[in-house]
């Protein structure tokens, strides 16, 4: 197996996907579009930010909600439709401003990276993004960002973003009793991102294990910032074979 092949199997056991489409229509188009670079899609993430100041004013009360912790699954399925989620929950995910998959319609994929720690891969991976012209989404704890301020600057300055995945990778629900901590988590992470680089960090969540509760997504929402569940794609090492062609 050559080196090539090895490095591609590790970001396929690294990657973590966010599926606006699903796999069948990723096979029948080997490029993957940029997530955010056309006139259209920045309108609309201006509309989102819009819309996220409005939601903002509307702090949900959350010392009535359910702490049950919930951990994130899916159910892929063979049909080529978008694959469901956990119909146990008696509220929307979107209520809350949760998400694993955007508009189905639009054949975009979101390629996510969950960074907790630096195992000397991600510089491969940025350089596999660059060559292709695409932009990634990649969640990044406190650790990480005092470990490779320098990789957190190169992701900024080459287009992608950077959200939150906490400061000590620890459940949510197991924090929501306790609003100054659960707040902390996330805003040591805010406040290290803008002392390396001098911007705000993308208000997208990334929640520790895909563990989550009704009030630990209503605190997150009250702060403002948007969650994203990953969908596990393993076939994702196909896909960045086709990008380094
Ligand atoms: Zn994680």
């Amino acid at each position: 197996m050559n080196k090539k092949v090895n490095i591609i199997i590790l970001i396929a056991l690294l990657i973590i996907v966010f599926i606006g489409i699903l796999e069948y229509e990723i096979s029948e188009n080997a490029s993957i579009k940029s997530d955010y670079t056309t006139e259209e899609e920045i309108n609309q993430e201006t509309t989102t930010a819009n819309e996220k100041k409005e939601s903002l004013n509307k702090i949900i009360n959350t010392s009535s909600l359910n702490n049950e912790k919930t951990a994130w699954w899916f159910n892929p399925n063979k049909d080529h439709t978008t694959p469901g989620i956990n119909d146990n929950l008696n509220y929307d995910l979107h209520e809350y401003d949760a998400h694993y998959v955007m508009d189905t319609d639009r054949k975009v994929l979101h390629l996510t990276f969950d960074v907790g720690y630096e195992n000397g891969y991600t510089s491969q991976i940025l350089d596999i993004l660059k060559v292709n012209d695409v932009k990634a989404t990649f969640f990044a704890t406190l650790p990480y960002l005092n470990e490779n301020p320098e990789i957190i600057k190169r992701m900024v300055d080459e287009g992608h973003r950077v959200g939150n995945h906490t400061s000590s990778h620890l459940s949510m629900p197991s924090l929501a009793d306790n609003e100054k901590k659960f707040n902390k988590e996330i805003k040591d992470v805010e406040n290290k991102f803008k002392d390396i680089t001098g911007k705000d960090i993308t208000p997208y969540f990334r929640p520790p294990m895909g563990e989550y509760s009704q009030k630990s997504l209503a605190m997150t929402k009250n702060l403002g910032i948007s969650l994203y569940f990953g969908v596990l794609l393993m076939l994702i090492g196909i896909l960045i074979i086709n990008l380094t062609q």
